[in-house]
């Protein structure tokens, strides 16, 4: 499928896109209710009518099968869009506090706000859900919003830089298609608040330019996130999870699990699971699976198959650059000696250091629960962890001994599919969230409001003059 591509925008051309997205916004028109049903029941419309187009986008940029896209990427945007046209009118009203005895009689309420120009830069490995899950809180919150869709998708791009406009309010929704230079141009201007979902390198450039401006960020990161399968852990249904969740758009999703850290006795048994999983989900030869994804780009795949040498392949390895094809596999690693020296020491390999990001799934096993808590804690926070175990303590022993964006117990993936769970990072994997209620709160500004009755005027017990008087304030 022959992408269009759409001309680069000049500077000039981006400074006037953002100023439209501006002046559309101060004219009020965003702060209506009725506006933004209007603008997510369009979002949702353009899911449903170009639903076929934008498969399409994804199988020519990732190879993913229409099923996944209906359920990961369109589908994920629609629930956001139904969540927040069910709650809409709760989350926008007053919320109201009570207030300590000594400000009472009086009433006090946070009375939310939009914040106003909203800037949603995406990744290419969820490229519509990325780009417009954020856009319904943006909307919903009552702001406008300017979006850069990654250009490592760029069916997905080009498509959704003409849908969008032609669905949504053209003046408040604005979308910036291209690279680095449009995405640097974009950043020198004045945004109320940007939500960047990438990576750590690039975050920091976003960070740093949003400082300029003193703008709120919401970074959506990545990181390594383990998961814990213990000894009691049901073999075949965790096998079955943890390989779903891992070789889905072939591990380019940011909270697949990285590597699996198990105790020695189980990594023979553990990897013939997941084997077992892989053929039942993918077939005997992934390669001609119409669910199975390729790698993004050719840069990426080279870094994958660099990785294979890094441990022992117990299964897969068959690769091939032309197709950007990479089967599905397991390495198995030693078991490390130093848990703290075995996330950043010199000798360690590449896979067990920088975030795979791809279809290789290093099983690393560790002595105990709390070795593989000390192995955590020795690395970031990464943006998901992962427990498989049939023993609640063990489970509350890796919630409450470890810190990560999220975690998911006897599941993965699945912790950011609920609107009411807020999603984001902390430390290296991010920072704020959003999904539901939370990005509804995320781009508004929350304004605290205090009415203080001017009759029984209980002020002037701590007015002056202080002099005679007795007891403390
Ligand atoms: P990417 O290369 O598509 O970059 C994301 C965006 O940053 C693009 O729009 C791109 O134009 C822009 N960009 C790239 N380089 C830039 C630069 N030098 N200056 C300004 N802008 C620049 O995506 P990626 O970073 O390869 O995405 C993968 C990463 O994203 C992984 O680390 C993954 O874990 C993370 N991720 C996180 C989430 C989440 O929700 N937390 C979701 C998906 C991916």
């Amino acid at each position: 499928m022959p992408v269009t591509p759409t001309p680069p925008l000049e500077p000039d051309a981006i400074r006037r896109t953002v100023a439209t997205a501006r002046a559309r916004f101060d004219d009020g028109v965003t702060r209506p209710l009725a506006w933004r049903r209007e603008q997510l029941a369009a979002l949702d419309r353009l899911l449903v009518e170009h639903g076929v187009e934008l498969e399409e986008a994804l199988h020519a940029d990732l190879h993913k099968s229409a099923t996944e896209s209906r359920i990961t990427e369109i589908g994920v945007v629609r629930a956001e869009i139904a969540h927040a046209l069910r709650h809409l009118t709760r989350w926008a009203r007053p919320r109201r506090t009570s207030l300590p005895l000594a400000l009472r009689p009086g009433r006090a309420a946070l009375v939310p706000e939009p914040l106003g120009v909203v800037l949603v830069i995406a990744p290419w490995n969820y490229p519509v859900q990325l780009l417009l899950s954020p856009l319904v809180g943006v909307l919903a919150a009552g702001n406008t919003a300017v979006l850069k869709p990654s250009e490592l998708a760029p069916h997905v791009s080009a498509l959704l830089t003409r849908l969008v406009p032609a669905h949504l309010d053209p003046r408040a929704v604005r979308v910036v298609p291209g690279a680095v230079p449009e995405t640097t141009a974009l950043l020198a201007e004045r945004f109320d608040h940007i939500v960047y979902t990438g990576n750590g390198r690039v975050a920091r450039i976003v960070a740093r330019a949003a400082a300029e401006h003193l703008t709120p960020t919401t970074l959506e990161l990545g990181g390594k996130s383990p998961a814990w399968f213990d000894d009691d852990a049901h073999l075949e249904q965790a096998a079955r999870r943890i390989a779903w969740a891992k070789f889905s758009n072939a591990g380019q999703t940011c909270i697949a699990p990285d590597h699996v850290l198990t105790t020695p006795d189980r990594v023979a048994a553990l990897t013939a699971a997941i084997e077992r999983a892989v053929r039942d989900l993918w077939g005997q030869d992934p390669a001609s699976s119409p669910d199975y994804g390729r790698i993004v780009s050719d840069t990426h795949h080279a870094r994958l198959v660099g990785y294979l040498d890094q441990g022992r392949v117990a299964f897969g390895g068959d690769h091939d650059a032309a197709t950007r094809f990479l089967a599905p596999t397991v390495l198995q690693m030693s078991q490390p000696t130093d848990p703290a020296a075995s996330r950043d020491g010199e000798d360690v390999p590449a896979v067990l250091r920088e975030e795979i990001f791809g279809p290789v799934l290093p099983i690393i096993p560790v002595p105990s629960a709390s070795a593989a808590i000390d192995y955590v804690n020795a690395g970031d926070k990464p943006l998901a962890l992962y427990v498989f175990s049939a023993s609640a303590a063990t489970s509350r022993a890796f919630v409450q001994g470890t810190s990560s964006g999220t975690v998911g117990l006897d599941v993965a993936l699945l912790q950011a599919a609920a609107p009411e769970l807020p999603f984001g990072g902390v430390g290296e994997s991010g920072s704020g969230s959003y999904h539901g209620q939370a990005s509804f709160d995320a781009f508004s500004h929350l304004k605290p409001v205090l009415r203080k009755p001017l009759e029984l005027d209980t002020l002037r017990i701590a007015q002056p003059p202080f002099s005679g008087r007795r007891g403390r304030v």
